[in-house]
């Protein structure tokens, strides 16, 4: 029992970036009876082509989490909602500023920073972050002893931001831009400007300093996103980042624009772990980490 939660756990989290970049974001995360997408920053059609080909059902589906109102997090939210009778979770100020994008939705769920709320058997503790949208939003998703953290858009990582992304054992971090790139690139004054604000995005350089100061032995996996196409490269992102990596076992991953991830599955032994949603708890040498495919 975590914040008032008694939920059922999961013996296994599964994470997939369906996409990840300023063209269209989204993000799933599956346990054995529940399905999430956080953010679906594409048309419906797009979202379900990427779905077949993780083999992710959209009936499976329990609720859309929507971190902010960008489009690229929320154009396909509306259509895929009304289409599957999915809940779209967002706060009041997301939902509101994603009207006009979303359209009316199946069911509206209002959620707000800093209160937990469980969709099936999946405790997700939405916060607050510094990006340049109405009230923004990074999460944990956790069950069974396993967190899974989300902190894509923002500007900083702000001491609240690090304390929720503590002991996770799966982090999805920006590493937007490359500072040099983005001097450099074909952006005009104003727009770089927004982006390296501290309302815009991580520089690969801040998401490497975040995670050196969040890193533990039981993270196993860092997904880094949002990484921009015009100012910034995959092996730029990733060799930065890897920095912060150098004496752990965390595996690096790339998320990009036109492909998913394999699917990323996180299992704990439940009969080590007495306290099923409080990673505090959490034995690391229990944790197996594998991709599935
Ligand atoms: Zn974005
Ligand atoms: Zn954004």
């Amino acid at each position: 029992m975590k914040d008032g939660f008694t939920i059922p756990s999961s013996p296994f989290l599964s994470l997939t970036v369906l996409a990840s970049g300023s063209r269209g974001n989204c993000i799933c995360i599956e346990s054995e009876e529940t399905a999430i997408l956080v953010d679906a920053g594409f048309s419906c059609k797009e979202l379900l082509r990427r779905m077949d080909i993780t083999g992710l059902s959209p009936e499976k589906l329990s609720g859309i989490v929507l971190s902010h109102e960008h489009s690229d997090h929320v154009t396909g939210a509306g259509v895929l909602s009304r289409k599957f009778q999915i809940p779209v979770y967002g706060t009041s100020g997301t939902l509101d500023a994603a009207k006009n994008k979303t359209g009316i939705l199946h069911r509206r769920k209002d959620i707000t920073c800093g209160v937990p709320f469980a969709v099936g058997d999946l405790l997700i503790h939405p916060f607050s972050i510094s990006h340049d949208a109405a009230d923004p939003t990074g999460f944990t998703v956790s069950s069974g002893g396993v967190k899974i953290g989300i902190a894509t858009d923002l500007g900083i990582a702000t001491s609240l931001v690090k304390n929720h992304l503590k002991g996770c054992h799966a982090l999805v971090l920006e590493a937007n831009h490359c500072p040099a790139m983005l001097e450099k690139g074909p952006y005009p004054w104003s727009l770089k400007q927004r982006v390296k604000g501290r309302t815009g995005h991580l520089s690969n350089a801040n998401a490497r300093d975040l995670l050196g100061e969040i890193i533990h032995p039981a993270l196993s996996c860092v997904v880094i996103a949002h990484i921009s196409e015009k100012n910034n490269t995959p092996e730029k992102a990733g060799s930065v980042v890897a920095e912060a990596l150098k004496s752990s076992r965390a595996k690096l991953v790339t998320a990009c624009q036109q492909s998913p991830t394999d699917p990323i599955r996180l299992t704990s032994s439940p009969a080590t772990c007495p306290c099923s949603d409080n990673a505090e708890f959490y034995q690391p040498d229990n944790l197996e980490f594998s991709f599935a495919n």
